[in-house]
Protein backbone atom coordinates (compact mmCIF):
# COMPACT_ATOMS: atom_id res chain seq x y z
CA UNK A 1 0.00 0.00 0.00
CA UNK A 2 1.05 3.67 -0.68
CA UNK A 3 2.30 5.37 2.29
CA UNK A 4 1.75 9.23 2.07
CA UNK A 5 5.62 10.72 3.08
CA UNK A 6 8.69 9.54 1.50
CA UNK A 7 12.36 10.74 1.01
CA UNK A 8 12.00 11.81 -2.40
CA UNK A 9 8.98 11.65 -5.22
CA UNK A 10 9.78 10.91 -8.73
CA UNK A 11 7.55 12.35 -11.62
CA UNK A 12 8.11 10.60 -14.49
CA UNK A 13 8.51 6.44 -14.91
CA UNK A 14 10.45 6.83 -18.36
CA UNK A 15 14.03 5.61 -18.30
CA UNK A 16 15.14 8.93 -16.09
CA UNK A 17 12.89 8.46 -13.32
CA UNK A 18 12.86 5.04 -13.22
CA UNK A 19 16.78 4.34 -13.20
CA UNK A 20 16.60 7.28 -10.65
CA UNK A 21 14.48 5.51 -8.22
CA UNK A 22 16.36 2.28 -8.63
CA UNK A 23 19.93 4.24 -7.17
CA UNK A 24 17.98 6.28 -4.48
CA UNK A 25 16.37 2.90 -3.78
CA UNK A 26 19.95 1.25 -3.31
CA UNK A 27 20.68 4.14 -1.17
CA UNK A 28 18.33 3.14 0.92
CA UNK A 29 15.52 6.33 0.04
CA UNK A 30 11.86 5.76 0.64
CA UNK A 31 10.92 6.34 -2.86
CA UNK A 32 7.86 7.33 -4.58
CA UNK A 33 7.36 7.43 -8.31
CA UNK A 34 4.33 9.12 -10.13
CA UNK A 35 3.40 8.05 -13.84
CA UNK A 36 0.47 9.40 -15.45
CA UNK A 37 -0.15 6.55 -17.89
CA UNK A 38 2.21 3.19 -17.55
CA UNK A 39 5.87 2.92 -17.34
CA UNK A 40 7.64 3.60 -20.54
CA UNK A 41 4.66 5.18 -22.02
CA UNK A 42 6.45 8.33 -22.98
CA UNK A 43 9.20 8.83 -25.25
CA UNK A 44 11.23 5.62 -23.39
CA UNK A 45 8.92 3.15 -25.25
CA UNK A 46 9.08 4.88 -28.46
CA UNK A 47 12.66 5.12 -28.48
CA UNK A 48 14.90 2.60 -30.68
CA UNK A 49 16.97 1.26 -28.27
CA UNK A 50 20.75 2.46 -29.49
CA UNK A 51 23.24 3.04 -27.01
CA UNK A 52 26.57 4.86 -27.56
CA UNK A 53 29.38 6.59 -26.45
CA UNK A 54 30.70 8.44 -29.73
CA UNK A 55 30.03 11.91 -28.75
CA UNK A 56 31.92 14.99 -28.90
CA UNK A 57 32.44 16.72 -25.02
CA UNK A 58 33.82 15.67 -22.57
CA UNK A 59 31.10 15.36 -19.38
CA UNK A 60 28.28 13.65 -22.20
CA UNK A 61 31.22 11.27 -23.27
CA UNK A 62 32.30 10.49 -20.08
CA UNK A 63 28.27 9.27 -19.17
CA UNK A 64 27.59 7.70 -21.59
CA UNK A 65 30.74 5.38 -20.88
CA UNK A 66 29.05 4.59 -17.35
CA UNK A 67 25.75 3.70 -18.77
CA UNK A 68 27.61 1.44 -21.31
CA UNK A 69 29.71 -0.35 -18.51
CA UNK A 70 25.83 -0.65 -16.68
CA UNK A 71 23.80 -1.99 -19.56
CA UNK A 72 26.93 -4.39 -19.89
CA UNK A 73 26.24 -5.72 -16.21
CA UNK A 74 22.46 -5.72 -16.19
CA UNK A 75 21.92 -9.25 -16.74
CA UNK A 76 24.05 -10.02 -13.94
CA UNK A 77 22.27 -7.42 -11.94
CA UNK A 78 18.87 -8.09 -12.75
CA UNK A 79 18.98 -11.48 -13.35
CA UNK A 80 17.23 -11.34 -16.76
CA UNK A 81 18.29 -10.40 -20.24
CA UNK A 82 18.20 -7.16 -21.64
CA UNK A 83 18.63 -7.76 -25.06
CA UNK A 84 22.15 -5.79 -24.70
CA UNK A 85 24.69 -6.19 -27.62
CA UNK A 86 27.17 -4.64 -28.71
CA UNK A 87 26.86 -4.01 -32.45
CA UNK A 88 28.53 -0.66 -32.53
CA UNK A 89 27.84 2.05 -33.88
CA UNK A 90 29.04 3.37 -37.75
CA UNK A 91 29.15 7.20 -38.03
CA UNK A 92 29.21 8.05 -41.82
CA UNK A 93 30.73 11.42 -43.33
CA UNK A 94 30.13 12.62 -46.95
CA UNK A 95 31.55 15.83 -46.85
CA UNK A 96 35.01 17.05 -45.97
CA UNK A 97 33.51 19.41 -43.01
CA UNK A 98 31.55 16.20 -41.42
CA UNK A 99 34.55 14.07 -41.86
CA UNK A 100 37.23 16.71 -40.68
CA UNK A 101 35.02 17.04 -37.35
CA UNK A 102 34.72 13.40 -36.95
CA UNK A 103 38.74 13.47 -37.17
CA UNK A 104 38.59 16.34 -34.30
CA UNK A 105 36.84 14.78 -31.69
CA UNK A 106 38.67 11.86 -32.36
CA UNK A 107 41.61 12.13 -30.01
CA UNK A 108 39.48 13.67 -27.05
CA UNK A 109 37.43 10.47 -26.94
CA UNK A 110 39.98 8.16 -27.08
CA UNK A 111 41.89 9.84 -24.69
CA UNK A 112 39.13 9.36 -22.31
CA UNK A 113 39.61 5.87 -23.01
CA UNK A 114 36.83 4.91 -25.83
CA UNK A 115 38.19 2.71 -28.81
CA UNK A 116 36.77 4.95 -31.66
CA UNK A 117 38.59 4.32 -34.86
CA UNK A 118 38.62 6.16 -38.11
CA UNK A 119 37.61 4.14 -41.07
CA UNK A 120 37.73 4.29 -44.84
CA UNK A 121 35.13 3.10 -47.13
CA UNK A 122 37.52 0.20 -47.85
CA UNK A 123 37.79 -0.53 -44.23
CA UNK A 124 33.62 -0.21 -44.27
CA UNK A 125 33.31 -2.93 -47.11
CA UNK A 126 35.88 -5.05 -45.73
CA UNK A 127 33.75 -5.02 -42.19
CA UNK A 128 30.05 -4.60 -43.81
CA UNK A 129 30.65 -5.49 -47.25
CA UNK A 130 26.55 -5.11 -47.22
CA UNK A 131 27.14 -1.53 -47.09
CA UNK A 132 26.90 0.58 -50.30
CA UNK A 133 29.74 3.20 -49.48
CA UNK A 134 29.45 5.29 -52.35
CA UNK A 135 29.97 8.93 -51.93
CA UNK A 136 31.96 8.40 -48.30
CA UNK A 137 34.30 10.12 -47.41
CA UNK A 138 35.08 7.89 -44.21
CA UNK A 139 33.71 6.97 -40.99
CA UNK A 140 34.01 6.19 -36.87
CA UNK A 141 33.50 2.96 -35.54
CA UNK A 142 33.00 2.09 -31.88
CA UNK A 143 32.66 -1.78 -31.41
CA UNK A 144 31.41 -0.91 -27.48
CA UNK A 145 28.47 1.01 -28.22
CA UNK A 146 25.46 -1.17 -28.99
CA UNK A 147 21.94 -1.88 -27.93
CA UNK A 148 19.33 -2.92 -25.92
CA UNK A 149 15.63 -3.46 -25.33
CA UNK A 150 13.87 -0.24 -23.08
CA UNK A 151 11.42 -2.38 -21.83
CA UNK A 152 13.23 -5.49 -20.25
CA UNK A 153 15.92 -1.99 -18.89
CA UNK A 154 12.56 -0.52 -17.35
CA UNK A 155 11.28 -3.62 -16.09
CA UNK A 156 14.82 -4.34 -14.35
CA UNK A 157 14.60 -1.26 -12.68
CA UNK A 158 11.12 -1.49 -11.49
CA UNK A 159 11.41 -4.41 -10.16
CA UNK A 160 14.69 -3.43 -8.08
CA UNK A 161 12.59 -0.81 -6.89
CA UNK A 162 9.13 -2.34 -6.02
CA UNK A 163 10.96 -5.63 -4.48
CA UNK A 164 12.75 -3.46 -2.08
CA UNK A 165 9.31 -2.26 -0.78
CA UNK A 166 9.57 1.50 -2.31
CA UNK A 167 6.31 2.64 -4.45
CA UNK A 168 5.50 3.15 -7.87
CA UNK A 169 2.31 4.69 -8.84
CA UNK A 170 0.96 4.73 -12.43
CA UNK A 171 -2.02 6.36 -13.83
CA UNK A 172 -1.45 8.83 -11.31
CA UNK A 173 -0.66 12.06 -13.13
CA UNK A 174 1.09 15.04 -10.84
CA UNK A 175 -1.80 17.64 -10.81
CA UNK A 176 -0.05 19.77 -8.06
CA UNK A 177 3.03 21.01 -6.20
CA UNK A 178 2.77 22.75 -3.38
CA UNK A 179 6.43 23.79 -1.91
CA UNK A 180 5.06 26.31 0.65
CA UNK A 181 6.07 24.58 3.60
CA UNK A 182 9.87 24.41 5.03
CA UNK A 183 11.24 20.73 4.08
CA UNK A 184 8.24 19.58 2.53
CA UNK A 185 6.98 19.31 -1.09
CA UNK A 186 2.94 18.41 -1.30
CA UNK A 187 2.79 16.70 -4.55
CA UNK A 188 -1.15 16.10 -5.81
CA UNK A 189 -2.10 13.86 -8.21
CA UNK A 190 -5.55 13.64 -9.92
CA UNK A 191 -7.56 12.04 -7.61
CA UNK A 192 -6.93 14.54 -5.02
CA UNK A 193 -4.23 11.87 -2.84
CA UNK A 194 -1.30 14.15 -1.62
CA UNK A 195 2.25 13.08 -0.90
CA UNK A 196 5.12 14.42 0.91
CA UNK A 197 8.76 14.33 0.30
CA UNK A 198 11.69 17.20 1.37
CA UNK A 199 12.86 15.80 -2.33
CA UNK A 200 11.14 15.79 -5.49
CA UNK A 201 12.67 15.11 -9.20
CA UNK A 202 11.00 16.44 -11.81
CA UNK A 203 11.74 13.65 -14.27
CA UNK A 204 8.97 14.01 -16.87
CA UNK A 205 10.29 14.09 -20.05
CA UNK A 206 8.24 16.25 -22.77
CA UNK A 207 6.14 17.16 -19.94
CA UNK A 208 8.87 18.51 -17.63
CA UNK A 209 8.19 22.36 -18.73
CA UNK A 210 4.82 22.13 -17.24
CA UNK A 211 6.02 20.24 -14.52
CA UNK A 212 8.44 22.68 -13.68
CA UNK A 213 5.08 25.53 -13.73
CA UNK A 214 4.07 23.85 -10.68
CA UNK A 215 6.98 25.43 -8.59
CA UNK A 216 7.20 28.15 -11.27
CA UNK A 217 10.44 26.57 -12.93
CA UNK A 218 11.23 27.51 -16.44
CA UNK A 219 12.82 25.05 -17.91
CA UNK A 220 14.17 25.43 -21.42
CA UNK A 221 13.19 22.38 -22.92
CA UNK A 222 10.88 21.65 -25.42
CA UNK A 223 9.32 18.50 -26.90
CA UNK A 224 9.29 17.69 -31.09
CA UNK A 225 7.95 14.96 -32.77
CA UNK A 226 10.45 12.27 -34.22
CA UNK A 227 9.09 9.31 -36.21
CA UNK A 228 10.59 5.47 -36.05
CA UNK A 229 9.88 2.35 -38.15
CA UNK A 230 10.75 -1.61 -37.28
CA UNK A 231 10.89 -3.81 -39.97
CA UNK A 232 10.10 -7.66 -39.82
CA UNK A 233 12.90 -9.86 -38.81
CA UNK A 234 15.65 -11.31 -40.65
CA UNK A 235 18.73 -13.16 -40.21
CA UNK A 236 21.06 -11.48 -37.34
CA UNK A 237 23.90 -9.90 -39.19
CA UNK A 238 24.45 -7.74 -35.93
CA UNK A 239 24.29 -4.76 -38.56
CA UNK A 240 25.48 -2.04 -35.83
CA UNK A 241 23.52 1.50 -36.28
CA UNK A 242 24.40 3.18 -38.88
CA UNK A 243 24.27 6.77 -38.79
CA UNK A 244 24.20 8.31 -42.36
CA UNK A 245 25.25 12.48 -41.48
CA UNK A 246 23.73 13.79 -45.15
CA UNK A 247 20.94 16.54 -45.18
CA UNK A 248 18.39 14.04 -46.09
CA UNK A 249 20.64 10.74 -43.91
CA UNK A 250 18.94 8.32 -41.12
CA UNK A 251 20.20 6.12 -38.62
CA UNK A 252 19.25 2.30 -38.23
CA UNK A 253 20.44 -0.68 -36.66
CA UNK A 254 19.60 -4.10 -36.53
CA UNK A 255 18.25 -5.46 -33.02
CA UNK A 256 19.43 -8.83 -31.71
CA UNK A 257 15.53 -10.02 -32.74
CA UNK A 258 16.78 -9.57 -36.27
CA UNK A 259 14.26 -6.91 -37.30
CA UNK A 260 15.62 -3.45 -38.93
CA UNK A 261 14.61 -0.35 -36.95
CA UNK A 262 15.39 3.36 -37.14
CA UNK A 263 14.92 7.16 -37.38
CA UNK A 264 15.19 10.23 -39.11
CA UNK A 265 15.99 13.63 -38.49
CA UNK A 266 13.18 15.50 -40.15
CA UNK A 267 14.04 18.46 -41.99
CA UNK A 268 11.30 20.81 -40.53
CA UNK A 269 10.98 20.22 -36.60
CA UNK A 270 7.12 19.35 -35.50
CA UNK A 271 7.49 20.63 -31.98
CA UNK A 272 4.97 19.57 -29.45
CA UNK A 273 3.70 16.43 -28.03
CA UNK A 274 2.41 15.29 -31.41
CA UNK A 275 1.75 11.46 -32.23
CA UNK A 276 0.84 11.25 -35.51
CA UNK A 277 2.74 8.85 -38.20
CA UNK A 278 3.28 10.23 -41.55
CA UNK A 279 2.80 8.80 -44.58
CA UNK A 280 5.89 10.94 -46.27
CA UNK A 281 7.79 8.88 -42.94
CA UNK A 282 6.68 5.43 -43.90
CA UNK A 283 7.52 5.93 -47.62
CA UNK A 284 10.76 7.94 -47.21
CA UNK A 285 12.64 6.35 -44.58
CA UNK A 286 12.96 2.26 -46.72
CA UNK A 287 14.38 4.58 -49.16
CA UNK A 288 17.11 6.22 -47.06
CA UNK A 289 17.98 2.21 -45.64
CA UNK A 290 18.00 0.77 -48.84
CA UNK A 291 20.06 3.56 -50.18
CA UNK A 292 23.09 1.96 -47.53
CA UNK A 293 21.97 -1.47 -47.62
CA UNK A 294 20.45 -2.63 -50.72
CA UNK A 295 19.66 -6.38 -49.88
CA UNK A 296 17.11 -4.61 -47.57
CA UNK A 297 15.10 -3.82 -50.50
CA UNK A 298 12.71 -6.70 -50.04
CA UNK A 299 12.29 -6.58 -46.41
CA UNK A 300 8.60 -5.65 -44.91
CA UNK A 301 8.12 -2.78 -42.73
CA UNK A 302 5.60 -4.19 -39.89
CA UNK A 303 4.69 -1.00 -37.64
CA UNK A 304 5.25 2.70 -37.94
CA UNK A 305 5.12 5.34 -34.44
CA UNK A 306 6.08 8.58 -33.66
CA UNK A 307 7.72 9.88 -30.19
CA UNK A 308 9.36 13.03 -28.43
CA UNK A 309 12.73 14.48 -28.29
CA UNK A 310 12.98 16.93 -25.47
CA UNK A 311 15.47 19.26 -26.78
CA UNK A 312 17.37 22.46 -25.71
CA UNK A 313 19.21 25.21 -27.22
CA UNK A 314 22.54 23.24 -27.09
CA UNK A 315 21.49 20.34 -27.44
CA UNK A 316 22.53 19.06 -23.94
CA UNK A 317 20.11 17.57 -20.97
CA UNK A 318 19.03 19.60 -17.88
CA UNK A 319 20.60 17.66 -15.08
CA UNK A 320 20.65 19.80 -11.66
CA UNK A 321 19.17 21.06 -8.62
CA UNK A 322 17.25 24.44 -8.92
CA UNK A 323 16.75 27.50 -6.75
CA UNK A 324 14.32 25.53 -4.79
CA UNK A 325 15.93 23.72 -2.35
CA UNK A 326 15.48 20.41 -2.50
CA UNK A 327 13.57 20.42 -6.51
CA UNK A 328 15.45 18.70 -8.99
CA UNK A 329 15.35 18.33 -12.70
CA UNK A 330 16.55 15.71 -15.09
CA UNK A 331 15.11 16.02 -18.55
CA UNK A 332 15.42 17.27 -21.84
CA UNK A 333 17.48 14.09 -22.92
CA UNK A 334 17.12 14.97 -26.90
CA UNK A 335 17.69 11.83 -28.73
CA UNK A 336 20.17 10.65 -26.04
CA UNK A 337 17.77 10.03 -23.35
CA UNK A 338 17.55 5.93 -23.41
CA UNK A 339 21.80 5.73 -23.45
CA UNK A 340 22.57 7.90 -20.94
CA UNK A 341 19.84 7.05 -18.47
CA UNK A 342 21.12 4.20 -16.39
CA UNK A 343 24.09 6.52 -15.40
CA UNK A 344 22.40 9.90 -15.19
CA UNK A 345 20.04 7.93 -13.09
CA UNK A 346 22.73 6.75 -10.49
CA UNK A 347 24.72 10.32 -10.49
CA UNK A 348 21.50 12.21 -10.13
CA UNK A 349 20.61 9.37 -6.90
CA UNK A 350 24.30 9.94 -5.44
CA UNK A 351 23.56 13.89 -6.30
CA UNK A 352 20.41 14.26 -4.29
CA UNK A 353 22.16 12.54 -1.30
CA UNK A 354 25.64 13.56 -1.28
CA UNK A 355 25.08 16.95 -3.28
CA UNK A 356 27.98 16.29 -5.45
CA UNK A 357 29.22 15.19 -8.69
CA UNK A 358 31.59 12.99 -9.46
CA UNK A 359 33.38 15.50 -12.30
CA UNK A 360 31.96 18.35 -14.05
CA UNK A 361 28.53 18.34 -14.71
CA UNK A 362 28.27 22.07 -15.29
CA UNK A 363 27.44 21.23 -19.25
CA UNK A 364 24.32 20.31 -18.06
CA UNK A 365 23.61 22.76 -15.69
CA UNK A 366 20.31 24.40 -15.14
CA UNK A 367 21.48 27.45 -15.61
CA UNK A 368 23.92 27.89 -17.89
CA UNK A 369 25.24 29.73 -21.35
CA UNK A 370 22.23 27.43 -24.11
CA UNK A 371 24.39 29.07 -26.21
CA UNK A 372 27.61 27.58 -25.96
CA UNK A 373 28.79 23.68 -26.23
CA UNK A 374 26.69 22.33 -28.87
CA UNK A 375 26.74 18.75 -29.16
CA UNK A 376 28.22 18.27 -32.17
CA UNK A 377 27.38 14.23 -32.79
CA UNK A 378 23.47 15.21 -31.91
C1 LIG B 1 11.60 7.73 -32.30
C2 LIG B 1 12.61 7.88 -31.18
C3 LIG B 1 13.80 7.16 -31.19
C4 LIG B 1 14.72 7.30 -30.16
N1 LIG B 1 15.85 6.53 -30.16
C5 LIG B 1 16.72 6.61 -29.13
C6 LIG B 1 17.85 5.75 -29.06
O1 LIG B 1 18.09 4.93 -29.94
N2 LIG B 1 18.67 5.87 -27.99
C7 LIG B 1 18.45 6.80 -27.00
O2 LIG B 1 19.26 6.88 -26.08
N3 LIG B 1 17.38 7.61 -27.04
C8 LIG B 1 16.50 7.54 -28.06
N4 LIG B 1 15.42 8.35 -28.09
C9 LIG B 1 15.26 9.37 -27.05
C10 LIG B 1 14.75 8.74 -25.76
O3 LIG B 1 13.58 8.02 -26.03
C11 LIG B 1 14.47 9.84 -24.73
O4 LIG B 1 15.56 10.72 -24.62
C12 LIG B 1 14.23 9.21 -23.35
O5 LIG B 1 13.30 8.17 -23.43
C13 LIG B 1 13.77 10.26 -22.37
O6 LIG B 1 13.43 9.61 -21.17
P1 LIG B 1 12.67 10.40 -20.02
O7 LIG B 1 12.56 9.48 -18.88
O8 LIG B 1 13.32 11.74 -19.83
O9 LIG B 1 11.24 10.75 -20.66
P2 LIG B 1 9.96 9.82 -20.89
O10 LIG B 1 10.31 8.45 -21.28
O11 LIG B 1 9.05 10.58 -21.79
O12 LIG B 1 9.32 9.74 -19.44
C14 LIG B 1 8.65 10.83 -18.85
C15 LIG B 1 7.39 10.30 -18.21
O13 LIG B 1 6.79 11.32 -17.42
C16 LIG B 1 5.40 11.08 -17.42
N5 LIG B 1 4.73 12.31 -17.00
C17 LIG B 1 4.69 13.48 -17.65
N6 LIG B 1 3.99 14.38 -16.96
C18 LIG B 1 3.58 13.76 -15.82
C19 LIG B 1 2.80 14.15 -14.71
N7 LIG B 1 2.27 15.38 -14.61
N8 LIG B 1 2.57 13.25 -13.72
C20 LIG B 1 3.08 11.99 -13.79
N9 LIG B 1 3.81 11.57 -14.84
C21 LIG B 1 4.07 12.43 -15.83
C22 LIG B 1 5.13 10.70 -18.88
O14 LIG B 1 3.90 10.01 -19.02
C23 LIG B 1 6.34 9.86 -19.23
O15 LIG B 1 6.10 8.48 -19.10
C24 LIG B 1 14.47 8.22 -29.10
C25 LIG B 1 13.26 8.93 -29.07
C26 LIG B 1 12.33 8.76 -30.09
C27 LIG B 1 11.04 9.53 -30.03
Amino acid sequence: MTKSDYDVIIIGGGIIGIATGYYLTKRRQRVLLLEKNYLGAGSTGRCIGGIRAQFSTETTIKVAMESVDLFRSMEDEFGFSVDWYPSGYLFLAYSEEKKQSFLNILSLQNSLGLGVKFVTPEDIKRKFNYINVNGVLGGTFCPTDGQADPFYVLKGYMLGITNAGNDIRTHAEVVGIDNHKSNSFEVTIHTGEKFHAPKVLNAAGPFSKSVGKFVGIDLLAEPERHESLITEGIEFKAIPMIVDYRPDGCYFIQRKTGQIIGCYTPEVQVPGNDMKSTFEFLTEMPRRIIRLIPTLESVAILRQWAGSYTVTPDGNPIVDKSDIPGYYISTAMCGHGFMLGPALGKLMANFMIDDQWPYDMSEFAFKRNYRKGTEVLG
